[in-house]
């Protein structure tokens, strides 16, 4: 059943590059489902580099204010980073997943062809692990000594496990790969896996028909490489995520069609996983899908299953005949022409 809310209202943050050209797009996959949904109201919201150089700020107090008072969701961009240290400047996506608990980064990664080659998801903890960022280093006898924190909680890890089931559960296959390496690190991915392992029980049979296997992390790149249909939803740690979720990215050619969410329990942001690619910025050629994703991503992570299924399928259908394609994927179509085939393959679902 759709969820009861009255209204659903989504803030807009293009932020750079190509993100004000792919984030309008993905506005218009809403609005085109939107027969499906409550009542919507859109908030542009400022973030990032261009911001940053004319207000001294990337991510200014109003948008925080507004996202957490004002939004349900929100759809994220993608921000130019200065290629040198500038001060006073930090990542506004780094802040804004701190400002709003955003604690699970999900991002499903699927062929854009063949989607029987690869079909997975990869769920990675956001909050923790060596993210806690406490390094420090100290001059010894015998020269320089660096060390970091890694933390890792029962009460993160279990609930970015309970992220994990939930997703398997909805999928034909059901499958939930604990990703660690707790033969080496028996104490920090013991307790990560331990908790993940630990949710069924406490989540009164909920997830009794989720199969669950385990691999360690470096075994796991290479059958990732190796055999990609083997997994369905896969659940890290940060560090372990981050380097799976990029290396599941490469297997299917192109940045430019792989969405995520950022999800907390309040608040979900949707994001294109590519930067703000100043290579072809402006130049109106920029793949959309990424960021059409994203926003059935959203929908779909806040229960609007079939508006979310209505956006895939007009996407899958524009991906797979291969005839209507920007040219990361080797065409010569241009961000309009694909949009607007996409919302063409939505409006006959109705
Ligand atoms: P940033 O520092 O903002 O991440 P970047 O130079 O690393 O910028 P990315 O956005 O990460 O650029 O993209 C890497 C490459 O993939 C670039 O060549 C870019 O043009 C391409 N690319 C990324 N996203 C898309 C997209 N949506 N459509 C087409 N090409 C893309
Ligand atoms: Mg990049």
């Amino acid at each position: 059943a759709a969820p009861s809310r009255k209204s659903l209202t989504i803030g807009l943050i293009p932020a750079d590059g190509i993100g004000r050209e792919v984030i309008p797009a993905a506005r218009d996959a809403i609005v085109a489902v939107k027969s499906e949904l409550p009542d919507l109201k859109f908030i542009d919201l400022l973030a990032g580099w261009e911001t940053f150089t004319r207000t001294g700020t990337a991510l200014p107090r109003d948008t925080v204010q507004i996202l957490k008072e004002e939004c349900d969701c929100a759809l994220f961009g993608s921000v130019s980073s200065p290629s040198r240290k500038v001060a006073g400047y930090s990542s506004p996506i780094v802040a804004l997943r701190k400002e709003l608990d955003l604690y699970a980064n999900i991002r499903p990664v699927v062929s854009v062809q063949d989607t029987s080659r690869v079909d997975l998801i990869v769920v990675r903890e956001n909050t923790e692990c060596l993210y806690v960022k406490e390094e420090n280093l100290i001059q010894t006898e015998k020269g320089k000594e660096a060390r970091a924190t890694r933390l890792i909680t029962e009460r993160a890890s279990s609930r970015i496990g309970r992220i994990g089931f939930e997703l398997a559960k909805a999928r034909p296959r059901k499958l939930l790969t604990i990703i660690h390496k707790s033969n080496v690190l028996s104490v920090t991915d013991g307790l990560f896996r331990e908790s993940v392992r630990g949710v069924p029980a406490l989540s009164d049979g909920k997830y009794d028909d989720v199969n669950i296997e385990e691999q360690l992390v470096d075994s796991a790149v290479y059958r990732l490489f190796r055999e990609p249909q083997i997994f369905d939803v896969m659940v890290a740690p940060n560090l372990y995520g981050d380097i799976i979720s990029d290396a599941a990215a490469a297997l299917v050619g192109s940045l430019g069609v792989i969405p995520s969410i950022n999800a907390g329990d309040n608040f979900v942001m949707g994001e294109p996983v590519h930067g703000s690619a100043p290579d072809i910025a402006g130049k109106g050629i920029a793949n959309p899908v990424a960021s059409i994703r994203s926003a059935a991503l959203m929908l779909r992570h806040l229960g609007y299953v079939s508006a979310a299924d209505k956006i895939d399928k007009a996407v899958n259908d524009t991906l797979a005949p291969a005839k209507l394609l920007t040219p990361d994927l080797g065409g010569t179509a241009s961000t309009t022409q694909v949009t607007e085939h996409i919302m063409g393959l939505i409006k006959e679902q109705y």
